[in-house]
């Protein structure tokens, strides 16, 4: 009798990650693919747990805006995105006919967040926010071991932080926002600010600018949802030397209002500010766990 096995799809809007775990989690297979249209990158997918024996389940963190509301008319779309060819695409169904196993469908962000809490660095805490900044920014949530939703997700590479037009006149890159946290702080908004990608970029004003913008972005979160640790991620998150920086700035915008070590010491917001456990694995270890939640068991009965 072949093993069970559980899908993870780490659906993004540059590359999709496909895995198949063991039902301890661990990774047995994987494909990863750069995103074309929908109907071939769904199609690829398809075809990789078709070709796995014994998928029960598979899940999805998807790029978003998605409908993650069961039960809506449009649950398992990706809705108003601006990638070209995405906007109101139906992801879940076509996997669903497909594979014809439950299909667990969440935000990228979301499931990144349900992996670094469940095997990489939150484990064991109550709380944890995961942020990824890369081509866009987006976070998760964890609040008390419940993954957050509401009446759809939240969306805080949209939040608005303070924008110093005279320190900053760059009127931002996203095309709903213009200067939302995302327009101002993202790898797309540094390579359009700055004229070069961000991994090319050595400016460091250019470097402490990103690193305000996002310890306000912080200092927001950390206000809203009071977390345990923030989880930063994303290739531009990996810049070296960018969250020590963030991390100092985070401390002088609290000023000390927030009394406990991680939010006044530079010491223990080393803890408070971190870095990925799973590396770039977060995504796809987040939609595994998603399938393992959905597959059917005694305890979950197929409907
Ligand atoms: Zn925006």
């Amino acid at each position: 009798m072949t093993a069970e096995r559980y899908g993870g799809i780490e659906a993004g809007g540059t590359k999709w990650v496909c895995a198949v775990a063991d039902a301890s989690g661990a990774i047995v297979a994987r494909d990863a693919f750069p995103t074309a249209g929908p109907s071939e990158t769904l199609d690829r997918a398809a075809a990789f747990f078709a070709a796995q024996p014994a998928t029960r389940a598979v899940g999805i963190g998807c790029f978003g805006p998605i409908d993650p509301r069961p039960g809506s008319d449009t649950y398992g779309w990706i809705t108003t995105t601006p990638k070209p060819g995405w906007a109101d695409v139906d992801v879940v169904g076509p996997l669903r006919a497909a594979l014809g196993v439950p299909i667990a469908f969440d935000t990228d962000v979301n499931a990144a967040a349900l992996g670094e809490w469940r095997r990489g660095a939150a484990q064991g805490l109550g709380s944890v926010v995961y942020m990824t900044v890369g081509t866009g920014i987006g976070a998760g949530a964890i609040v008390d071991g419940r993954i957050v939703h509401g009446l759809l997700h939240p969306e805080v590479g949209h939040m608005r932080v303070p924008h110093d037009r005279g320190r900053d006149p760059f009127a931002g890159s996203c095309p709903r926002h213009g200067d939302c946290l995302e327009g101002l702080a993202s790898g797309e908004a540094l390579r359009r600010r700055w004229g070069v990608p961000a991994e090319r970029l050595d400016d460091p004003e250019a470097w402490a600018l990103e690193a305000e913008y996002l310890a306000l972005a912080l200092v927001n979160v950390t206000c809203v949802l009071s977390p345990q640790r923030v989880i930063v991620g994303g290739g531009v998150g990996a810049r070296a030397g960018l969250l020590g920086q963030v991390r100092r700035r985070l401390l002088e915008l609290l000023a000390g209002y927030l009394p406990v070590a991680e939010l006044t010491d530079h010491d223990a917001v080393e803890r408070y500010v971190a870095a990925p456990g799973l590396g770039d694995d977060a995504g796809v270890t987040g939609a595994i766990e998603l399938a393992l939640a959905a597959a059917p068991s005694a305890a979950n009965p197929p409907t």
